[in-house]
């Protein structure tokens, strides 16, 4: 069962909407795509454990970031099952690493890359330490899993908590079946998930102001903004995907309150930021039809009918 289910973490999907908008340097692309693929290795191990046999009657948390002693950290998914707490760090690595001499991960190309077991011991010991302080008796049992098939990693010391692709049937075959769900685990479990922390994201994305984004509607299909707009439909010069104007409106709507979150939404701001919409009126009538007006006057804006 499924306590806490797992979503894009916001910064992915601002990174997703940054990069169609703006030029991303060398660095930030590269921190963008390990943001995708960390989540798509996350997304296969969850439905790995999915399918486990059993696996109704364990208790999983995906994605929780705690804070223990004024350090935060982030743990990819939890399994609670019985007496014990199965901690895992999913890696979607892929290709050949080997570790050095002085214990260095490193790339055949020389590039060093994180340590996930140090990573593994750090977020241990300070879920230990958590559970510790709100009275909470339990074994942790922490894996870092690697999920992806094309990964090989070279003089990896034997005894270490590492589940490799290859290792993963083995595994599932060691975790308990069991045959209840017990009610002082579920009570476990969410008070677990109360201690998980929202971060904003905003202080880790690339520097942008309004001006620098590019404006546009972005083809829901190809992502590009060469998109043109005829008579309610727009066209993707790129992939000639065809949209109603309607849902690519609200999607750009989106996309303008994770990027703008101190702007206003009105007909001037959407008309502006959605550019190739020629007439008002459509983007009035848009936004009048899903959200609700505040009036006030000259700076009357839309609102989500919850914010009110
Ligand atoms: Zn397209």
């Amino acid at each position: 069962m499924v306590i806490k289910p797992r979503y894009e973490s916001e910064e992915l999907k601002l990174y997703r909407i940054l990069n169609r908008r703006m030029e991303l340097s060398d660095e930030e692309v590269q921190h963008y795509w390990s943001l995708e693929k960390g989540y798509e290795g996350e997304l296969q191990f969850d439905a790995w454990l999915a399918d486990l046999p059993g696996s109704e009657n364990w208790l999983i948390l995906n994605d929780l970031m705690l804070e223990c002693n004024r350090s935060t950290f982030q743990i990819d998914s939890l399994l609670l099952v019985d007496e014990t707490l199965y901690f895992f760090e999913v890696k979607n690595y892929e290709g050949d690493v080997y570790i050095d001499g002085n214990g260095r991960w490193l790339t055949l190309a020389k590039k060093e890359i994180k340590n996930p077991l140090l990573q593994l011991e750090r977020s241990e010991s300070l879920l230990r330490q958590l559970l510790q302080n709100h009275g909470i008796k339990t074994l942790i049992e922490p894996y870092v899993i690697f999920i992806n098939p094309h990964f090989q990693l070279y003089q990896a010391p034997l005894g270490q908590p590492i589940i490799f692709p290859t290792q993963l049937q083995r595994f599932s075959k060691k975790l308990p079946k069991s045959l209840i769900i017990k009610d002082q685990n579920i009570k476990f479990a969410h008070q677990l998930v109360a201690l998980h922390l929202e971060e904003s994201p905003y202080k880790r994305l690339p520097r942008y102001t309004y001006d620098n984004i590019k404006k546009g509607i972005s083809c829901v299909s190809c992502k590009s903004l060469n998109v043109n707009y005829e008579m309610g439909t727009l066209i993707c010069n790129n992939c000639a995907y065809k949209e109603e104007v309607e849902a690519g409106v609200l999607r750009s709507v989106n996309e303008f309150k994770l990027l703008n979150p101190d702007n206003k939404i009105t007909t001037a701001s959407i008309h502006e930021w959605c550019r190739i919409i020629e007439s008002k009126k459509t983007i009035r009538r848009i936004l009048s039809k899903h959200f609700i007006l505040v009036p006030q006057g000259r700076t009357s804006y839309y609102a989500e009918s919850h914010f009110i």
